[in-house]
């Protein structure tokens, strides 16, 4: 299996860049936010209690994304991989997510960290925020929250997967394909 931990800072483009992983490489995309958003949508306890969270800027408790992630690896046991976007974000997240995998004899093959300014990435957030119908990213207070969370509480996670010789630094800088290019060259080097 082809298992891709897509990593970055909100705004660092890891859902425009998930979904061209996917269709290139025939994977399913597994992301934990527009999981959040799909149950606030439908109004589901999940979704109710998730929204306090992430109107804050916050992470939603560890348990909650995990039962999300255990769900759905449940539910496609026959794909050629997997994309995981914006999970893990704690190193519990990540441990678990190795427990989970370890069963299914597929660990993560690699963990790509897109890397990009931090003013470039405010930028970026306040321009869908204009487009977008994101809350989250309406707020500049909630925008600076998020990467604030990010690098206290979900940059160790990169040090987990340093720690397993699987990090790669991509730079996220420049245009769509560029970046996409970037990222096709460390996965093909990986398999
Ligand atoms: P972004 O990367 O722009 O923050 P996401 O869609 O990945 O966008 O996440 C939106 C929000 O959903 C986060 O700010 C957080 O509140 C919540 N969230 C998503 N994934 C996780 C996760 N793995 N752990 C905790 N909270 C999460």
């Amino acid at each position: 299996m082809l298992n891709i931990v897509l990593f970055g800072p909100p705004g660092a483009g890891k859902g425009t860049q998930s979904q061209k992983i996917i269709e290139k490489y025939k994977l399913q995309h597994l992301a934990t936010g527009d999981m959040l958003r799909a149950a606030i949508r439908e109004k589901s306890p999940i979704g109710i209690e998730a929204q306090k969270y992430i109107d804050k800027g916050q992470l939603v408790p560890d348990e909650m994304v995990i039962d999300l992630i255990a769900a759905e690896l449940d539910n496609h046991y026959e794909v050629p991989g997997f994309v995981f976007d914006g999970f893990p974000r704690t190193t519990v997240q990540a441990r678990k997510l190795d427990e989970m995998l370890e069963v299914k004899k597929a660990p993560i093959t690699v963990m790509l960290a897109l890397e990009v300014d931090y003013d470039e990435l405010i930028a970026r957030l306040v321009n869908r925020g204009k487009i977008s119908d994101r809350t989250d990213d309406q707020d500049e207070n909630v925008i600076r929250s998020r990467i604030d969370i990010y690098n206290k509480t979900t940059l160790p996670v990169m040090d987990y997967y340093k720690t397993q010789g699987k990090y790669r630094g991509i730079n996220g800088m420049g245009s769509i394909d560029e970046i996409f290019n970037r990222i096709c060259k460390v996965i093909d080097s990986s398999k």
